[in-house]
């Protein structure tokens, strides 16, 4: 029934914007087809090409917001900025490649991607979710919950999933590995159960990214990101993608995020392009120095506890002495206090007071969120640097 005001309204419209911006791309791309590279060939090209005009090898920025018509009823593809930016169609199109999707749609934050896909479902629809999450989508369905739209239960394993798990439930949104504890779920599993119930998978694959995990090939339906992480990677945009390789469920999001204007700036859509072009690399030696990083944390008898699954570049650990996180905190002189993650900088979080503070208290401990957890993202710098800076704050205080 939500249908009802979302196809008939708009599908002349959908069909013939389609058709022309389908027309536009074979004209502008058909000869460069991108399809059999690898992704860091494809990253690496992204927007090259993409200019006949000029030839111009860095995607240029259209700021235009409006575009003009070469006669009355025809386009160029392109009408309104909310609706598709040159600058923007070419990111979306590298992104959905990258997880093997076939539409990706960008957004002004990973929040607002997470709030794009749950406006997919009608009102009361039943969601299972991670219990271990991100804080600020807890938040979201907290309060999703207390606005008597939608519900929610939680799952921390397996076994309180199959518990959970019925024909009622529209959705489940898995985080894997979870934020900040790194529990892991298999996604293949997880989309069978899912399949058998009739319920949609969404995957929020912030952690890993596609270089690491592609949930759409595991049978996951949707793909979230907080594109301000790991994909953008240099703490300078704010940003989060929807991926799916469901055409019709690609063209509703679309239609939603048209409709609702959860949109990314052109501007940030071409920093998003060329921060892209690095992540392959980013990410290696992020990965290769958080391997380094969990060996030193395991040496240390100032650390109870390290937490990390062996791939990607997000350890948290627990320290003996919880009372002196403070101290351990300000004893740092290159890894900095600081929420986020993903970028090139090595940071520490402090999940209780930072991106996990909205989370209850109660609801925190029972799950083992507990106050002698901290989370590191490690950056690019030399491992040996990050090191030496851990291990002589955690001498002199922890
Ligand atoms: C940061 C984050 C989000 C939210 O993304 P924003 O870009 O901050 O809105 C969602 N999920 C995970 C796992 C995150 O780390």
């Amino acid at each position: 029934m939500s249908h009802a005001i979302y196809l008939p309204e708009t599908k002349f419209q959908v069909a013939l914007r389609t058709a022309t911006k389908l027309l536009t791309l074979i004209a502008r791309q058909g000869e460069n087809k991108m399809t059999n590279y690898k992704p860091e060939t494809k990253l690496a090209q992204l927007g090259n090409r993409s200019d006949k005009v000029t030839g111009a090898i860095a995607t240029p920025i259209h700021l235009s917001t409006t575009f003009s018509h070469p006669a009355f009823k025809e386009s160029t593809g392109y009408d309104y900025t909310r609706t598709a930016s040159p600058t923007r169609d070419i990111l979306e199109q590298g992104l959905a490649e990258l997880e093997e999707g076939k539409r990706a749609v960008v957004t002004s934050s990973g929040m607002a991607a997470i709030q794009l896909v749950l406006n997919h479902f009608p009102n009361n629809s039943k969601f299972l979710a991670s219990r271990d999450l991100y804080g600020g989508s807890f938040r979201y369905f907290d309060y999703l919950e207390t606005q008597g739209i939608a519900t929610f239960s939680y799952f921390s394993d397996e076994e309180s999933f199959l518990e959970l798990i019925n024909d009622e439930i529209d959705a489940i949104f898995l985080e894997t590995p979870t934020n900040p504890l790194m529990n892991v779920m298999d996604i293949e599993w997880v989309t069978d159960k899912a399949k058998k119930h009739g319920a949609l998978l969404i995957v929020d694959n912030t952690f890993l990214t596609p270089l690491r995990q592609k949930p759409l090939t595991l049978g996951a339906d949707i793909v979230i990101h907080s594109g301000t992480k790991y994909l953008s990677g240099h703490n300078d945009i704010l940003a989060g993608v929807v991926v799916t390789n469901d055409e019709e469920l690609g063209e509703k999001l679309y239609w939603i995020s048209n409709t609702t204007g959860p949109t990314l700036s052109s501007f940030d859509c071409w920093l998003f392009i060329r921060s892209l072009k690095t992540l392959p690399l980013r990410f290696a030696q992020q990965e290769k120095n958080a391997k380094k990083i969990v060996e030193v944390l395991k040496k240390s008898e100032k650390i109870k506890d390290v937490l990390y699954v062996g791939v990607g570049a997000m350890i948290s650990f627990r320290v003996q002495d919880e009372k002196k996180i403070g101290d351990f905190l300000s004893k740092l002189k290159l890894v900095t206090f600081a929420e986020s993650l993903g970028g090139i900088e090595t940071l520490v979080t402090y999940p209780t007071t930072q991106t996990h503070a909205d989370i209850p208290e109660k609801v925190r401990e029972s799950y083992g969120l507990t106050p002698d957890l901290l989370r590191l993202s490690v950056g690019i710098e030399n491992v040996d640097d990050i090191a030496c800076d851990l291990l002589q704050a955690l001498e002199e205080s922890v």
